[in-house]
């Protein structure tokens, strides 16, 4: 652009401090950056503009909302992820393995994946090598350029490349010009298929990256198509950073649920069943005290416990919409078991289809339903532990976290329009003492505001998004727990709120959650009759707290690294004797603690004491009480506690109190 058209047109650059500044048309982002300080200029990865991504090295042209994006920005840490996968992990493949057919490279939470077909297998032995390779990429310092092609030109070039998959997404898109990116320069140049924005040169790219594991995907997800090769990897803004997260990783893999969950004995799962758990007696007995403390703290928030049918018919799911929307995650049964010989049409009619029940909601409706409701009744609050099955894909399926048979902690408040912000408040109360209860001290209160696509109109969403709002600050949970809104990620019927977990090693889940719902009552024809006399639709609460009980002790197993609190753990003690001569007495200790409501077993085995102890800390007991000959003569025992090596002798009747103290379970 010549001096005499910049001199022409000046644009505007709002920052997001709120200043303005002014600018010949046709200023490329870098000279902006550079015009604000040449520190800025230097950690500039991208820009936004009017809230858009763009390559920085672009010409500005018009007045906007202005960013520079730096690694210490979301956005920019982004760029910079999706660059280090796009450009060098797929190059760095591509030199080494030269055949190698690149998929999909997508940014992910901390990082990224490139899905890559390839005849080799790759092994984690090949991550060093492939990482090394991109640490060369980076050092030759290239400049990553974005092309505008021809659509046809483009799939020419990925399809005499050998690049089908590319050749394949780009067939797909709609005509116009495709968005690629070249690295360095010269025809045979490395070119990917790339929305973009990327930095515009490697040297921007902070050495905090690392590739961390493989596993396989299916090319669009389809298990009909090649399963490819995924290379995940993390990257991010400093070394420190980086460090703190694989730190976090190790510990988490040491707390990892599946793996205390067969040292400790509590559940397993198998081929047979997948994604459903086999709980073992130790297990269940943890899930046991959650479920008799949940019922505790919903008798007092003054729900009613109720227990639905496992399986209903499909007029029932297509009236509440799921049999339409939701079928494909359902597992649905013909009613009559069809002659296995006959080859003919086994169904005709919904009736004769029934599917196990992936949520409760509808089943709770119907109990509403029966009898006539008036104003009075309300709200009335249905809860269950409603055992709900979804037929995820095998490849979601992790552990405790993702499982096809679930528990939830389940209830639905169906109340009055002027009663949804009292409900809400008492359940952020419920719910904060529940977090506390179970040792989650750090937790955010977030609100999931409109989506973009939803069902009713402004004024409606106003009110909901406000009424949940309002409860959330009436219950002053706002500041303690950094409450957020999140715009665009409510349901398409109703704004919710949701409760994210901090755990010990600093990770979030996102575990309860409340949204106010006015379709289904209405899809199902719920009613009250209200002080005018005339009937009325009930607003209805979707709650819960665990979210499930299966990933919500997978969460606790994490969070305590499989050291529960005592009153959760399944054996709550245990007494040893120090020789077979004082298995009487050890015996007459485990009867006393348990007459006293304390989960205690015995040890009578003849090995040696320090054996023993070394055992069951292993298996984390938090109490280990030995006996032997002065304790039987004077009524006394040694109790040691979990983690510490001290033992402390007290007489029988001490050590009684002093565990039933220690493992009673919170009110
Ligand atoms: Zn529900």
């Amino acid at each position: 652009m010549s001096q005499a058209q910049t001199a022409e047109k000046m644009i505007t650059l709002t920052l997001p401090d709120g200043s303005a500044r002014t600018y010949p048309a046709g200023t490329t982002g870098e000279e902006v950056a550079l015009s604000i300080g040449a520190g800025l200029a230097k950690a500039a990865v991208g820009m936004k503009m009017d809230g858009v991504q763009r390559d920085l090295y672009l010409p500005l042209e018009a007045d906007a909302k202005f960013q520079i994006l730096t690694a210490k920005d979301p956005e920019g840490l982004d760029i910079i992820r999706h660059t280090t996968t796009a450009q060098m992990l797929a190059l760095a493949v591509k030199e080494l393995w030269p055949t190698a057919k690149l998929a999909i490279g997508p940014t992910i939470d901390n990082g990224f994946y490139y899905d890559i077909d390839l005849e080799a297998t790759l092994t984690p032995d090949d991550l060093p090598k492939i990482e090394a390779k991109m640490l060369e990429i980076h050092k030759r310092g290239k400049n990553v350029k974005r092309e505008m092609w021809d659509k046809q030109k483009a799939i020419a070039l990925f399809k005499s490349r050998g690049e089908n998959y590319k050749a394949e997404i780009i067939e797909g898109a709609p005509d116009g010009q495709i968005s690629l990116y070249r690295q360095g320069e010269g025809d045979d140049a490395f070119i990917d298929l790339c929305f973009g924005p990327h930095v515009p040169n490697f040297s921007k790219i902070p050495l905090a990256f690392k590739l961390t594991k493989l596993s396989g995907a299916y090319w669009r997800g389809d298990s009909k198509n090649k399963m490819l090769q995924r290379i995940y990897g993390v990257g991010f803004a400093n070394e420190k950073e980086l460090k703190a997260y694989l730190h976090m990783m190790e510990e988490a893999e040491k707390r990892d649920h599946r793996k205390l969950g067969r040292e400790l004995d509590l559940f397993h799962l198998q081929q047979e069943a997948h994604g459903s758990v086999f709980w073992h007696p130790k297990g269940y007995l943890i899930w046991r005290q959650l479920e008799a403390y949940m019922r505790r703290a919903i008798d007092d928030g003054g729900y009613r416990e109720v227990k639905t049918p496992q399986v209903m018919d499909a007029r029932q799911w297509e009236q509440s919409g799921h049999w339409g929307k939701y079928r494909e995650n359902m597992f649905v049964i013909p009613d009559e078991v069809p002659n296995i010989a006959d080859e003919g049409p086994i169904v005709s009619d919904k009736a004769e289809w029934m599917a196990l029940k992936p949520m409760n909601c509808p089943a709770h409706v119907l109990i509403f339903k029966q009898g006539i409701k008036s104003y009075r009744d309300l709200p009335l609050r249905i809860y269950e532990n409603g055992c709900c099955h979804r037929n995820e894909p095998h490849g979601a399926l992790h552990g405790l976290m993702r499982v096809r048979q679930f528990t939830q902690d389940d209830a639905h408040i169906f109340c009055r329009e002027d009663q949804i912000v009292s409900e809400t408040r008492k359940f952020c109360e419920l719910a904060d003492r529940v977090y506390k209860d179970l040792g989650f001290t750090s937790y955010t209160i977030k609100l999931a505001l409109r989506p973009e696509k939803r069902f009713g109109s402004d004024a409606m969403w106003d009110k909901a998004e406000n009424e949940l709002r309002t409860a959330v600050l009436e219950a002053g949970l706002d500041k303690e727990h950094g409450f957020e809104e999140l715009p665009g990620e409510g349901a398409f019927y109703a704004p919710k709120l949701e409760w994210h977990l901090t755990d010990a090693i600093g990770r979030t889940w996102q575990v309860g959650t409340i949204q106010s719902d006015r379709v289904l009552p209405e899809r199902l024809d719920a009613s009250y009759i209200a002080e005018d006399g005339e009937r009325h639709r009930p607003v209805m609460l979707h709650r819960a707290i665990f979210g499930s009980y299966e990933r919500f002790i997978g969460i606790l197993i994490e969070h305590y690294a499989g050291n529960l609190p005592t009153w959760l753990a399944p054996s709550q003690a245990v007494v040893c004797s120090i020789t077979n001569e004082f298995d009487g007495y050890a015996e007459e200790v485990a009867k006393a603690l348990v007459a006293a409501g304390i989960r205690a077993d015995t040890d009578l085995r003849s090995e040696k004491i320090n054996f023993k102890v070394r055992e069951h800390s292993l298996q984390k007991v938090p109490f280990i009480l030995a006996v032997g000959g002065r304790d039987a003569e004077a009524r006394t025992v040694a109790v040691r506690r979990f983690g510490s090596e001290k033992q402390e002798i007290l007489p029988l009747d001490e050590a009684v109190q002093t565990l039933v103290k220690d493992c009673s379970a919170p009110a």
